[in-house]
């Protein structure tokens, strides 16, 4: 093993996690420990109680939080997340993660993440949007549209962030739809956002395939995870040629060495509730298959901490490129590099879609919107930019891309401390 890859011990807490690999990439690129210092700690956590009605007449209450891990570059930006595991280590990683792939991307923004701590599918509409609309009033002094600007994340979409929006404008008596992103078109939202964060899996897999000599239509691919992330995902890679093999989420799992049509998976998922199961166009596999079938490119695009170091050595793709926050180990790490498998880590590979949410905030602080080929345009380039800077990082440090990811971020964070100074 290298000094260049986290050491085997396991991290029980995800921000450990996080600081493992600081750590790493600060040794190798010779942070100063001041600035290591800082970004070991997070600028603000918030913890609020939220009481919303049920639609059975009873009170529950629910779990919310925001943490804003850095500001140095601009104001925190980071999604909020709806889901049964959140908690403030959860939030704390995701929102340090926030300021790394802001910062790689070279968007003006610090990071920062929320969550709340409930089952999203086992709700109502009504009490999601009440839950909602709880959330943004025990934030509405933490959120702003030059301080903190929250978007979407899992469990979350275009419509939890029309009610936070609304109910954030009903307190400050304001319109100022740049408060948040990933918002529905016709209230501010950007025309390719939804897209955002698959179409940035797909420049990082192109990319990363250029760079390793292979063509599109020479190469296989497995996506995990049929959301957001994964299905455009799978639909823009498989719309560049890439045949993909293999596709799941949290229902059911399906190979097929042929080739699966995506359009028709898609459309599979838009008649029968979002979800996978039933699907008939493949062979149903096991979900702890899926991610070690043969295939050429990976492309984790669901939950963090699937690769592992119990299945990372049984992985048989050359590539792997992360659609989902945090996916892979720091424990799985070392087996995937003495492996020679490239991976593109998170803090670049799904950057895709807060930079499209950056795009939406100028769009909406200058209240001009642009054509989507605009948007496409201008987040391709940046994408490209961005891969390219962190490939030389790793050509230089003689590093992995995950680690040359970090170094790229505290780069330039580490400029925003030194120029912004302490008291
Ligand atoms: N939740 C997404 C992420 O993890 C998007 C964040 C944003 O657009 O601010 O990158």
């Amino acid at each position: 093993m290298s000094s260049h890859t986290v050491t085997s011990q396991t991290h029980d807490s995800m921000f450990e996690a996080v600081l493992a690999r600081l750590d790493v990439a600060a040794k190798i690129m010779g942070l100063s420990e001041e600035v290591a210092q800082v970004l070991r700690n997070p600028q603000k956590e918030v913890k609020v109680s939220l009481p919303v009605m049920m639609d059975n007449g009873k009170i529950q209450v629910f779990e919310g939080y925001r943490t804003v891990h850095s500001t140095h570059l601009g104001p925190s930006k980071g999604g909020i997340r709806y889901a049964m595991d959140v908690n403030s280590d959860e939030v704390k990683a995701l929102a340090a993660w926030m300021s790394f792939k802001c910062a790689v991307a070279n968007l003006p923004y610090g990071g920062a993440k929320g969550g709340i701590k409930c089952d999203p599918r086992a709700m109502s509409v009504g009490e999601l949007e009440r839950l909602s609309r709880a959330y943004a009033s025990a934030m509405k002094d933490i959120f702003g549209v030059n301080r903190d600007i929250p978007a979407p994340d899992m469990g979350t979409s275009g419509r939890e962030m029309a009610w936070i929006l609304d109910e954030y404008n009903k307190i400050t008596g304001e319109d100022s739809p740049g408060v948040i992103t990933g918002k529905p078109l016709a209230v501010g939202g950007s025309l390719g956002r939804d897209a955002a964060t698959g179409r940035g899996v797909m420049v990082n897999t192109l990319a990363a395939l250029k760079k390793m000599g292979l063509k599109p239509n020479q190469v296989t691919a497995v996506v995990q995870g049929f959301g957001n992330v994964g299905s455009h995902a799978a639909r823009l890679l498989s719309e560049q040629g890439i045949q993909i093999v293999g596709i799941g989420d949290h229902t059911a799992s399906f190979y097929n060495e042929k080739g699966i049509d995506i359009a028709a998976a898609l459309d599979y998922v838009a008649k029968n509730n979002r979800v996978l199961k039933g699907f008939t166009g493949a062979t149903e596999i096991k979900s702890d298959e899926l991610l070690i079938s043969k295939c050429d490119v990976l492309v984790p695009a669901a939950l963090q901490n699937v690769i592992t170091e119990e299945n990372a050595s049984k992985i048989q793709a050359k590539l792997i490129v992360e659609g989902a926050n945090g996916p892979t180990t720091p424990e799985a790490d070392p087996i995937l590099h003495e492996k020679k498998i490239i991976c593109v880590p998170d803090i670049l590979a799904n950057s895709g879609g807060v930079t499209v949410s950056y795009f939406e905030w100028v769009q909406n602080k200058a209240g001009y919107y642009w054509t989507e080929e605009e948007v496409n345009t201008k987040h391709d380039l940046k994408m490209e930019i961005a891969f390219e800077h962190v490939w030389q990082n790793s050509i230089q440090f003689k590093t992995t891309m995950r680690i040359a990811a970090y170094i790229t971020a505290l780069q330039k964070i580490e400029q925003g401390v030194k120029l912004k100074g302490a008291f």
